[in-house]
């Protein structure tokens, strides 16, 4: 079988050891790969690449398969992009996919059984990173949901679950609140869930979910959510797990995916052959599994969870009654291929993944889009009995003035005397037969004629004859 081509960087810090550690033990497993190494981090920032790569290491990202990535340095002061973003984005690597597994006994931990997947969407939500100041007092990030992105994360997460031999996935969002963005999430779940009956299925709100995942994880199984909370969740259920410098992480796009470990580069153990390298031999072994080389990754995972359990451990997991030698960088990756071929016998063994493929996600079923009206929000330091004169004076035959709201509490009609407002109003015009593109630009000409300060125009909707907006009834 041909090579599978990997690009590998060695990364800043304690990086290159960690990584020596690791390849050495795929070069020992016989893994099928060939390696392209590639140079990004500190160095290549310093050089004057914002994103910490060079022009040419795209190409070889892009004739790879796979990345494997070690921890960089990221300089300190401004100016520079995270490289992990940018190359998300530039693959659209849309899954990140964190194991957070317990070790207990041979790692301390508050949850011994835990073994939870958080599969996180990796490329929307509010980590688009579009913000805007509308007014001195006001700034927006907007969180950006699609159709498609909901359903790519969560056949995924339903992939990986069988793939995995797992029996559940669980689903979060904050849709009591997010009615359309997190909403189009949890309905595109309830419906990819179906095609998954040997799947258990659950959705929990966010906020009770995560209060759960803290305490009671074992629970758990693969948990797929949108990305931000995912962020916020994949770091705290790593930390509880108590594992965070035994873990790996793998970024997983259409095309290209990328594998590294999840804590960063330690600049303080660099060069001291100290820091443990299971972070990245475990995304390693996930990278095997994502090329379909499922029976070596299988392989290197039990002979690393013998090696644990030997109590062959690096000073950040040692420990006086459990471990029973302590051990270099070099050293614990000698003792993991002196291990190949051996099954742990207190820790669970490792199976290998079942390849697995995405179907491409639907088309969106057709539906028929009528613009109703139109909120224009205003910078506006006066009360809103003014700014309702004024605004009902702009809004001319053509619109019905409906509602004024600030920060989302709603002023008029029926307003709370008690409601603190800032200088961001939002006034929502509607017509009476719905509206067009023209009438809504003669509406901004005349609240400009009036001196108005309009600082953003949002569009209302309705798809199927059902309202695609926020009604702001309190
Ligand atoms: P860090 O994860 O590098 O270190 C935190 C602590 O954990 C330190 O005490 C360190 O000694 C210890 N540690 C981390 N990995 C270890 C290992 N494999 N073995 C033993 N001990 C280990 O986090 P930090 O100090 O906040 O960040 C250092 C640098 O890493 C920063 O420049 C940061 O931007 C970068 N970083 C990079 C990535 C990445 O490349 N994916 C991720 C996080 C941080």
């Amino acid at each position: 079988m041909a090579k599978a081509k990997v690009a590998v960087a060695r990364g800043d810090g304690i990086g290159p050891e960690i990584m020596e550690a690791t390849l050495n033990i795929l070069d020992a497993a016989g893994a099928n790969i060939e390696i392209h190494n590639v140079k990004i981090g500190e160095e290549v920032y310093l050089q004057g690449h914002i994103t910490g790569i060079e022009p040419h290491t795209w190409d070889i990202l892009r004739e790879t398969e796979a990345f494997l990535k070690a921890p960089i340095t990221t300089p300190q002061g401004g100016g520079f992009k995270s490289l992990n973003v940018t190359i998300r984005g530039a693959f659209s690597l849309f899954a990140n996919v964190r194991p957070c597994v317990s070790y207990s006994p041979i790692i301390q931990t508050k949850h011994p059984d835990m073994d939870v997947v958080i599969v996180r969407e990796n490329e929307e939500d509010l980590y688009a990173g579009i913000e805007y100041q509308h007014t001195p007092e006001v700034c927006e990030a907007l969180k950006i949901i699609s159709r498609s992105g909901c359903e790519r994360i969560i056949r995924y997460a339903f992939e990986y679950a069988v793939a995995n031999h797992r029996k559940k996935v669980t689903c979060f969002t904050k849709d009591n609140i997010l009615k359309l963005s997190d909403g189009l999430f949890h309905r595109t779940y309830e419906e990819i869930a179906k095609e998954y009956p040997q799947v258990e299925n659950e959705h929990w709100i966010i906020d009770i979910g995560a209060a759960k995942l803290a305490d009671t994880p074992e629970k758990f199984d693969v948990i797929v959510m949108p990305n931000l909370y995912g962020d916020i969740l994949s770091d705290i259920a790593a930390q509880i797990a108590g594992s965070v410098g035994l873990a790996g992480s793998a970024n997983i796009g259409s095309n290209h995916a990328m594998f590294e470990a999840i804590h960063g580069s330690a600049p303080r153990r660099a060069g001291q052959n100290v820091a443990n390298p299971s972070g990245i031999i475990l995304a390693a072994i996930m990278m095997l599994n994502h090329i379909n080389q499922g029976e070596t990754a299988s392989i290197i995972q039990n002979a690393w969870l013998k090696t644990l359990e030997d109590g062959i451990h690096t000073y950040d997991i040692f420990k006086e009654e459990t471990s029973t030698k302590k051990v270099g960088t070099k050293e614990f990756g000698d003792a993991v291929i002196a291990r190949l071929g051996q099954k742990p016998e207190i820790l669970s063994p490792a199976q290998p993944q079942k390849p697995f493929t995405l179907k491409p996600a639907k088309n969106p079923s057709p539906s028929s889009k009528v613009l109703v009206g139109v909120d224009i929000y205003v910078k506006w330091d006066g009360d809103v009995s003014q700014l309702r004169q004024q605004m009902e004076a702009a809004a001319g035959d053509d619109f019905n003035m409906s509602l004024i709201t600030n920060r989302g509490a709603k002023l008029w009609p029926d307003t709370m005397p008690e409601t603190y407002c800032v200088d961001h109003w939002r006034c929502r015009f509607t017509g009476a037969n719905g509206t067009n593109h023209q009438k809504i630009v003669q509406l901004q000409s005349r609240l400009a004629e009036a001196g108005l300060d309009f600082v953003q125009t949002m569009h209302l909707h309705e798809y199927n004859g059902q309202k695609q907006y926020s009604l702001s009834e309190f």
